[in-house]
């Protein structure tokens, strides 16, 4: 084991893990990964881990079609086993939203994904036993799905591995080093490392290390809920992912006979909480929130067998997008976090960007300046130009 190496990444989730193995893959430097507890088990081990292509800016559109690409053939070529499952997503919209779904859809044809517009009844005739009524207009993507996030995660530590990178797991990083303005390593339980540039991708726990620096970055840890179902046999086949912006809700089965029910809506995330401690399971009342969401759109759910549910954590940032940026205090120090509850599907562009940017071997401009920190001060936050309106997030 190392004490000293070029590039060291605080964070074993899957964007840590992405970073590490495209760095370790340009062979241009010494590679570890310094994770507190074990690999995937901050946000990413609980994300629902769809991958889309829908997005309301057409950057956004174009990083999450090079990143679905990716979940699709990369297993193929490596042999790693991700459970990529394409679904298909189908997203519902109201009255309010239906404009900004038709001119989103037409961005997002434009940029080359195929989604399709929809009326209630061709939706009707993909799922049958939905109730549509307050339906004015909905999309298909039949390129979506998701993936096993975990899987996933340890599948980039693997490739990493294979390039020589190193990862450290049950290993806390206390403090960030530094000699001047610039990084020079970190501190851990596990004694301290040496290090030309440092990587913090720890999501909800940024801020923990970087205050001490004199640094802060607009992002909130917020709990988020997450409720299992096991469906009744009449909803067996109720495979396709379902986004219900009339309530904030998705629905996504895992693959067995059970459905994942997640919440985004405004009242579903004003938790402000300690990343440190925070209640791991699914509250009751966010339950009965959730299944009755669940119940107006599919009655049959009334007899579905609820299997309890978790919290986790979304790290949100103002306007809802990640933070890519070089520290503003310190030198060789760069802050890859904010990923606000959609930083799964974008995993493999994240590595592929921070490692051309901590490298300087040709950032890739257009996601990089999107994502830098000063946005939120000079008025350059990401803003959709259709944006949806009962989601926290776009
Ligand atoms: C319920 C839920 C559903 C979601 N659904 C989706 C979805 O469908 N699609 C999608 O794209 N995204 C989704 N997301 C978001 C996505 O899961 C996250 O954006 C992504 O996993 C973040 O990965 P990360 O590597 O940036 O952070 P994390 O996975 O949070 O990893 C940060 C790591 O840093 C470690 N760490 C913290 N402090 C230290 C320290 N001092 N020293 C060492 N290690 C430290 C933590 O232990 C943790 O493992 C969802 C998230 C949740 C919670």
């Amino acid at each position: 084991m190392n004490s000293a190496y070029d590039f060291l990444i605080i964070g074993g989730g899957v964007n840590g893990t992405s970073i590490a193995m495209h760095l370790a893959k340009m062979g241009i430097g010494s590679v570890a990964v310094l994770e507190k507890k074990g690999l995937a088990t901050g946000a990413t081990g609980r994300s629902g881990a769809m991958i889309r292509e829908h997005y309301l800016t057409p950057e956004l559109v174009r990083m999450s079609s090079q990143a679905r690409k990716f979940f699709e053939e990369w297993p193929k070529e490596h042999g790693y086993d991700i459970n990529f499952r394409k679904t298909g997503r189908i997203l519902l919209f109201g009255e309010n939203d239906a404009g900004s779904a038709r001119n989103n859809a037409k961005m997002n044809r434009a940029e080359g994904v195929p989604i399709e517009t929809l009326d209630a009844k061709n939706v009707a005739e993909m799922i049958p036993d939905a109730v549509l009524d307050d339906i004015e207009t909905a999309l298909f993507e039949p390129e979506a799905g998701y993936a096993d996030p975990v899987a996933t995660t340890y599948s980039f530590a693997s490739e990493a591995i294979k390039y020589g990178a190193e990862i450290h797991t049950d290993c806390e990083v206390t403090s960030i080093r530094t000699r001047g303005n610039r990084v020079v390593g970190v501190s851990t339980n596990n004694g301290t490392f040496d290090a030309d540039v440092v990587i913090n991708v720890t999501g909800p726990w940024a801020n923990i290390l970087l205050n001490p620096l004199g640094e802060e970055l607009p992002i909130e840890p917020i709990r988020v809920q997450m409720v299992h179902m096991r469906r009744p046999p009449s909803l067996k086949n109720l495979e396709t992912i379902v986004i219900d912006h009339t309530c904030g809700a998705y629905y996504r089965s895992d693959g067995s006979p059970n459905t994942l029910i997640g919440g985004e809506a405004p009242e579903d995330m004003m938790e402000i909480t300690d990343p440190n401690n925070f209640g791991l399971n699914a509250d009751h009342i966010f339950i009965q929130r959730y299944w009755s969401r669940i119940n107006r759109r599919f009655p049959e759910f009334r007899n579905a067998i609820c299997r309890g549910g978790y919290g986790s954590l979304y790290d949100m940032t103002p306007d809802g997008n990640p933070i890519v940026d070089k520290s503003s205090t310190i030198k060789n120090l760069y802050n890859v976090a904010g990923f606000s509850g959609h930083g799964f599907k974008l995993s493999p562009v994240i590595g592929h960007i921070v490692s051309s940017f901590v490298s300087g071997n040709g950032p890739d401009n257009e996601y990089l300046n999107m994502f830098k920190k000063d946005r939120f001060t000079t008025g350059n936050q990401i803003v959709p130009d259709f944006p949806y309106g009962n989601r926290a997030h776009q």
